[in-house]
């Protein structure tokens, strides 16, 4: 398995050049403060930092290995509380979540219920958007598994790709900007394509899969 992640896998270059790219330029560019300045700067940064906390500590449970958050009944629990989010809770969802209103379904009703949903996790649907050259991929990836087919990771990955793209609907994300995808659509992807050793880099390997969105 350890080959099929080459594509997906951001390199060390890459990372520095991302870097580059973002952060540290963005520091380069900053304007000089007096030490007057810099001191309130830092004061109100640690006040925000601290509300930030408290506001977390108070209104946000744990969610890890929980799934009281969900309210679409198909998200189980996640192992960290970044990924444990139902399709309910994110905003982008909500087009699709319309469109299953409009053909009868419940509003609360899972957007893996969506009449769309499972067609577009087909693999010959997969496969096409895969070696679709228009697709702003980070690289343009190949093929990993036999005989010029994608390797399952490879499916997966490009099934949490699709999904994101259907709930995007043409909206670019941003450099640096990723989604963290619900749990009921991850979970249904990786039953879908599972990995073969049972091992998942948690929501890591969501957010690998929408590089240069
Ligand atoms: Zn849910
Ligand atoms: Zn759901």
């Amino acid at each position: 398995m350890a080959e099929a992640n080459v594509q997906f896998d951001m390199t060390e270059v890459d990372f520095f050049n991302l870097m580059l790219d973002s952060d540290i330029q963005g520091y380069l560019y900053e304007p000089e403060y007096s030490e007057e300045e810099l001191k309130v700067i830092e004061e109100e940064e640690a006040a925000a930092a601290a509300a930030q906390a408290l506001a977390e500590d108070d209104d946000e449970p744990p969610r890890a290995g929980l799934n009281s958050w969900c309210n679409c009944l198909l998200c189980s629990p996640m192992d960290s509380n970044e990924e444990s989010i139902c399709c309910n809770e994110v905003q982008r969802c909500q087009f699709r979540k319309e469109e299953m209103v409009e053909s009868g379904l419940d509003e609360d009703t899972c957007i893996t219920s969506h009449p769309s949903f499972w067609a577009l996790m087909d693999s010959g649907v997969l496969d096409t958007y895969f070696h679709t050259p228009r697709v702003n991929w980070k690289r343009q990836p190949r093929p990993a598994g036999r005989n010029g087919r994608l390797s399952i990771e490879q499916y997966r990955l490009t099934a949490y790709r699709h999904f994101l793209e259907w709930i995007l609907r043409g909206e670019r994300l941003g450099r640096g900007n990723r989604l963290v995808l619900p749990a009921c659509v991850v979970q249904a992807i990786r039953t879908k394509y599972p990995a073969e050793d049972g091992q998942y880099r948690g929501f890591q390997e969501t957010l690998d899969s929408q590089d240069d969105l």
